[in-house]
């Protein structure tokens, strides 16, 4: 293949480093590197299915940290000696109609498991045949490599603690792969092309503001994912913590706060755990370092999930098509969730952490969206679909996956309803959290942050919140919406 040209198209794989699809590209004479921005990924789109429903496909805080990747990608790139071509428009016409352009013996790709990417790169793949071009494909974004497993995706065990066993016992992670050298592209390469806007990607996306009560500034882009691998686990040193941790939710290094790089493809979970492996050598090996390795096995729990069971993870009743859960629609209430005026404080203050920054901590998450499927039992994929416009760090088979399975129909036979108070004097004992997110409960002692419809009115008084003028009165009977799971 000496005189060979090759087209990579990056996809949610901004990286340079363990680059499968990089990697086999550099095996010709010259490489055109291509990102497309596909416009049905932005904008305000239709669900899909029975009971469908409008959803915004990418907020701009996701959108912002994806520019910021492709261009941290084309910078990269270009320090190399090569370049990105950058176009807007669906990849089943750009990427063959470039690859005609440049001549293109193959272009190689990564794949996921889920609905919407498989179809574009199935439909890619096509124009591709059509035009005499190979595709060459590969699977990248797990720890653990698809082929590796030790089963076959049939048999794949639909509980995460049956399946983590199983691949600890007879898997092994593949080391990653270095960056190769970059062959230059081709003297006819087309034209770079300038990188979009958020408002020309979607004219309703204006940049978001940064907010200084955010965990961390998420910096799209490899250097910034490889910066931040250094900083939480060689300069802070806070792995050997990780599992006493992990369940905070002030802070930038509570957790890894690895999720948006490891989601846009800026940070590869094979070498988040061959960082692991050498802090183990050089600093500790502890239950902390292997619980890093077992949260990003539930990562791949989700991606293997999905490859079994495809699209049903989408349909109210779930993978376990439960048929017995009446799923309401109600906007007004769906409304006061999403922004944050529930009236339940544990609930607001992560919402608005959420709309504000784009980011909600793992405990946040539950529970927000357990008071959505479970206390309100409204519609848990509009719940779902809000995350997905929202999280900087959304990836469909963690999200959805995650959800279903804390409405009961996923990958959990038991309820997986969370008592809302309980969970905030357990992890915001203190009520620094929920006060950090809703200043106008600052005044009140922590059992009456969390629980402010407890306060007599002289109590109100005293503290100078008033419920319902200074902040919601609950839109539902907590206690009483337990009541169906007995
Ligand atoms: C309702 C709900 C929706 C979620 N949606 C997403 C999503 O769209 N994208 C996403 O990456 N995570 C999602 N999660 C999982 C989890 O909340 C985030 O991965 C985590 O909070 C990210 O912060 P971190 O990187 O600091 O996590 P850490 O605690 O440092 O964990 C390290 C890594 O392990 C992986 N991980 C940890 N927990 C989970 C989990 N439960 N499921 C899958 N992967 C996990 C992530 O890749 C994470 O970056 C969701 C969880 C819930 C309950």
């Amino acid at each position: 293949m000496t005189r060979s040209i090759a087209l990579v198209w990056f996809r949610r794989d901004l990286r340079l480093h363990d680059n499968a699809a990089l990697v086999s590209a550099c095996e010709a004479a010259h490489v055109v590197p291509v990102y497309c921005f596909d416009p049905r990924e932005y904008g305000r789109r239709a669900f899909g299915g029975p009971d469908s429903f409008e959803f915004l496909k990418t907020g701009p805080h996701r959108a912002r940290f994806r520019l910021e990747s492709v261009e941290a990608l084309r910078s990269s790139l270009r320090h190399r000696g090569s370049d990105l071509v950058v176009r807007v428009g669906r990849p089943e016409s750009v990427i063959p109609e470039l690859a005609a352009a440049v001549g293109a013996d193959f272009v190689t790709m990564h794949t996921w498991p889920t609905s919407e990417e498989r179809q574009v790169e199935s439909a890619v793949r096509r124009a591709l045949d059509d035009i005499g071009v190979a595709s060459r494909r590969f699977w990248g974004h797990t720890l653990t490599h698809l082929d590796d497993l030790p089963m076959s995706l049939d048999d794949l065990p639909d509980t995460y603690t049956t399946l983590r066993k199983a691949v600890e016992a007879e898997s092994t992670v593949r080391p990653p792969s270095p960056t190769p050298d970059i062959p230059a592209v081709p003297a006819d390469a087309p034209e770079p092309g300038t990188l979009p806007t958020l408002s020309t990607l979607d004219d309703g996306l204006s940049m978001p503001v940064d907010d200084d009560r955010s965990v961390l500034t998420f910096d799209g882009g490899e250097n910034a994912a490889l910066d931040r691998v250094e900083s939480y686990v060689w300069e802070g040193d806070h792995l050997r913590r990780y599992k006493e941790t992990r369940n905070g939710m002030l802070g930038a290094d509570y957790s890894s706060k690895f999720s948006p790089w490891l989601n846009e493809g800026c940070l590869s979970p094979r070498y988040v755990q061959s960082e692991v492996e050498r802090y183990e050598d050089q600093r500790v090996k502890n239950d902390s370092t292997y619980w890093l390795t077992f949260e990003l096995r539930w990562r791949d729990f989700f991606q293997f999930q999905f490859a079994k069971h495809g699209t049903t993870f989408f349909s109210p009743g779930g993978i376990r098509e439960r048929a017995d859960i009446d799923w309401r629609t109600d906007d007004a209430q769906f409304e006061r969730w999403a922004t944050g005026e529930t009236g339940i404080p544990f609930v607001d203050a992560n919402m608005r952490e959420l709309n504000a920054t784009g980011y909600m901590s793992n405990r946040g998450r539950q529970n927000a969206a357990s008071f959505l499927a479970n206390n309100l039992r409204l519609d848990w994929r509009r719940g779902a679909a809000y995350f997905e416009t929202q999280l900087v760090d959304y990836d469909p088979a963690s999200n959805y996956g995650n959800w279903a399975y804390i409405a009961g129909v996923g990958n959990d036979a038991r309820e997986r309803y969370f008592d809302i108070v309980e969970q905030a004097r357990l992890y915001d004992g203190d009520a620094a959290y929920v006060t950090h997110w809703l200043p106008e409960l600052a005044a009140l002692p922590p059992e009456y942050a969390h629980e402010p419809w407890t306060m007599r009115d002289d109590e109100q008084a005293t503290y100078g919140v008033e419920l319902g003028v200074d902040y919601p009165k609950p839109m539902v009977d907590l206690d009483a919406s337990y009541e169906k799971f007995g």
